[in-house]
C-alpha cells in the first residue's frame, strides 16, 4: 500500500544530479514521524557520486556565473513561483515528513519561497567599489565575483525554508550547489528539485544528494572545487564541518544551535508577553533554534506571568497535524522525546515543580504533552541544552545586571527576546545581550529581508537580507595602472 504522499505528482524519491534523477542499489529508509509509517525510500550516494556530483556543478558554474544577473533573477522568479503554485502539495509533503501542522507547513513554504523572491532581485545589486587612486596614473577597483560550488547541508526542522534560504542567494550570486537535505526530510527537498527543473534552472546548477552523513559531509568539505560550505544544524556537526573545511581553506557559514532567553520584565505588558513567548517557545512544537529555551522572570511579576503562561499552554492542541485545529504535532522522532523526558524528569529530581504536563503524551508515538517547569535553576541540565521541545523553563530574577549575566551565561548566542515598555531599557538590553538577534516585545523576528544568524557558538554568517548574498561571493581588488594621459 503507497504512502499517501508518494503518489504526489511533485513526490520524488531519486537524487538529483546534473539534471537527472539517480538510483542506488542501497537505499535508506524515510518514515512518516506521525504515523511510525515508511513513505518511501531515498538512495544511499556513494562518495564517488558525491564527487561526480561536486564535479558537475564545477562544470555548470562556469556557465551559470556568465549569464547575467537579469537572466538568473527571472529563472529564480519562475521557481519561486511553481512553489507558490504547488504549496497546498509542498506543505503536504512537509507535514507528511515531519509531523508539523499543515499550517505551519503552508507558513513555511510562504516564507521559504519568500527568500528565493528576495535573492532574485538582490543578485542585481551586487554592486563594487571605486576607490580613490593611491598612486597617480593608478585606479583601484573593487568587484564581487561568486566563490563557485556551495556544499549545503540542512536539517529536518525546517525542511524547505532552511534550503531556500542557502540555494536562493548561491544561484543568484552566480554560484552552484550541490545540496544535502536531512535524511528525515529529504521529499520537500527533492520537491524543491524538481520544480527548479521545472523553472529552467539549468543541468548541473542545483544538485540534491543523499546517503550517509559522514561520507558526504568528509566530501564536501576536502572537496578542493567545493569553495564554499553552507550548513544548518546542531554547534556539534558545526564544529567537525569547519575542522574539515580548514585544510582546503573554505569559506564556511554556520546557523547551529541556540540556547534563547526571553526576559519579562515587571514593566512588561503581561499579554504581549504571553502571546509571544508562546509562540517563540511552542511554534513547530518548540523544534526550532530560536525557540525561547529559558524564561526570566522579575520575581515580582512571576506568579501573574506563569498563571497566563499555564491558562495558555493548556489550550494548545496536540494531535494530527494535518487536523486544521491542532496545534502541536509529534516531535521528529521517539528518541527526541525520551530526551525531553528524561531532562524534565532530571530537572523535577533537581528540584523543578512542573505545573502542566511533564509526560509523554496518551497519543503515544513521539508525543510529548506541552510543559511548563517552575523553580528551575542553572545548575539543571535543561538551563544548558538546547530544549527543542515544547516544554517551558521559568526562572526569576531580581535586577537587571543579574539578569544580563544570567541570559549572557551560556556558549550560544543565537536569538533573545526581551519584553519590556522602557524605551531606555530596551535600548540598554539590546546593546548588552550577546546575541546576533534581539526580539523586542515580539518573539517573531525572521524574515527574508533581515539578517538572520548567531554569535558565539551559534555559528557565523548571515542569512537573509542584503548581507546574506555576501557570503557567497569573493571581493576582488583590481589595480590598473598606466592611466596617466601622454603629454
Ligand atoms: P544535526 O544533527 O546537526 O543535522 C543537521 C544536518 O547535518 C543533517 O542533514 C545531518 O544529516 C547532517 N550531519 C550530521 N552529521 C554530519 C557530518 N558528520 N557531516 C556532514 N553532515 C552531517 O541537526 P538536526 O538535529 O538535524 O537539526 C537541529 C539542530 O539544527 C538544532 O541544533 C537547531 O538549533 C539547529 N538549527 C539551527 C538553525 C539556525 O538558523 N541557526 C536553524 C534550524 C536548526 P544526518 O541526519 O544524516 O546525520
Amino acid at each position: 500500500m503507497p504512502h499517501p504522499i508518494s503518489t504526489l505528482p511533485l513526490f520524488r524519491d531519486q537524487c538529483y544530479i546534473n539534471g537527472q534523477w539517480i538510483n542506488s542499489t542501497q537505499t535508506i529508509a524515510v518514515h512518516n514521524p506521525t504515523t511510525g509509517e515508511q513513505i518511501g525510500t531515498i538512495p544511499m550516494l556513494s562518495g564517488g557520486d558525491i564527487k561526480t556530483a561536486i564535479t558537475h556543478a564545477h562544470t555548470a558554474q562556469k556557465s551559470w556565473a556568465k549569464t547575467t544577473a537579469k537572466h538568473r533573477a527571472t529563472v529564480l522568479k519562475k521557481w519561486h513561483d511553481l512553489i507558490l503554485q504547488n504549496q497546498n502539495e509542498l506543505a503536504t509533503i512537509i507535514t507528511a515528513e515531519m509531523g508539523k501542522p499543515t499550517a505551519e507547513s503552508l507558513t513555511e513554504i510562504i516564507n521559504g519561497a519568500s527568500y528565493i523572491e528576495w535573492y532574485a532581485e538582490e543578485s542585481k545589486r551586487l554592486y563594487g567599489n571605486i576607490i580613490p587612486p593611491h598612486a597617480q596614473g593608478q585606479r583601484s577597483l573593487v568587484i564581487r565575483q561568486p566563490i563557485g560550488v556551495v556544499g549545503a547541508i540542512t536539517p529536518w526542522n525546517f525542511p524547505n525554508g532552511m534550503i531556500t534560504r542557502k540555494v536562493a542567494p548561491a544561484l543568484s550570486a552566480g554560484c552552484t550547489v550541490v545540496l544535502k537535505p536531512a535524511p528525515a526530510t529529504p521529499y520537500s527537498a527533492l520537491a524543491l528539485a524538481e520544480l527548479a527543473h521545472q523553472a529552467g534552472i539549468p543541468a548541473g546548477v542545483l544538485n540534491v544528494v543523499t546517503g550517509d552523513a559522514q561520507t558526504i559531509g568528509a566530501e564536501l568539505c576536502t572537496n578542493p572545487q567545493v569553495r564554499k560550505i553552507t550548513f544548518t544544524g546542531s554547534t556539534a556537526v558545526g564544529k567537525i564541518l569547519l575542522k574539515q573545511s580548514a585544510d582546503t581553506v573554505k569559506k564556511v557559514s554556520l546557523e547551529l544551535g541556540g540556547n534563547a532567553p526571553s526576559i519579562v520584565f515587571e514593566d512588561a505588558d503581561l499579554n504581549t508577553a504571553v502571546d509571544n513567548i508562546m509562540a517563540s517557545k511552542f511554534r513547530n512544537n518548540g523544534q526550532t533554534c530560536v525557540c525561547t529555551n529559558r524564561i526570566y522572570v522579575h520575581d515580582s511579576i512571576a506568579e501573574n506571568f506563569t498563571n497566563k503562561l499555564k491558562h495558555a499552554v493548556e489550550k494548545l492542541q496536540v494531535g494530527d497535524p494535518t487536523n486544521p485545529t491542532t496545534t502541536q504535532g509529534c516531535l521528529i522522532n521517539k528518541t527526541a522525546m525520551e530526551r525531553v523526558h528524561n531532562l524534565v524528569q532530571s530537572a523535577i529530581a533537581q528540584g523543578a515543580n512542573c505545573i502542566t504536563g511533564g509526560n509523554p503524551h496518551p497519543l503515544g508515538g513521539s508525543f510529548y504533552q506541552p510543559t511548563i517547569l517552575t523553580n528551575v535553576t542553572h545548575t539543571m541540565d535543561i538551563a544548558n541544552t538546547e530544549i527543542f521541545a515544547p516544554v517551558a523553563c521559568i526562572y526569576t530574577y531580581t535586577t537587571d545586571e543579574q539578569v544580563i549575566a544570567y541570559a549572557n551565561n551560556t556558549p550560544y548566542g543565537l536569538s533573545a527576546y526581551v519584553y519590556t515598555q522602557n524605551m531606555p531599557r530596551m535600548w540598554h538590553m539590546a546593546e548588552a545581550l550577546e546575541y546576533g538577534i534581539v526580539g523586542i516585545n515580539t518573539g517573531n523576528t525572521s524574515s527574508e529581508t533581515i539578517p538572520f544568524g548567531g554569535i558565539k557558538e551559534s555559528g557565523m554568517g548571515r542569512e537573509g537580507s542584503k548581507y546574506g548574498i555576501e557570503d557567497f561571493t569573493e571581493i576582488k581588488y583590481i589595480c590598473m595602472g598606466g592611466l596617466e594621459l601622454e603629454k
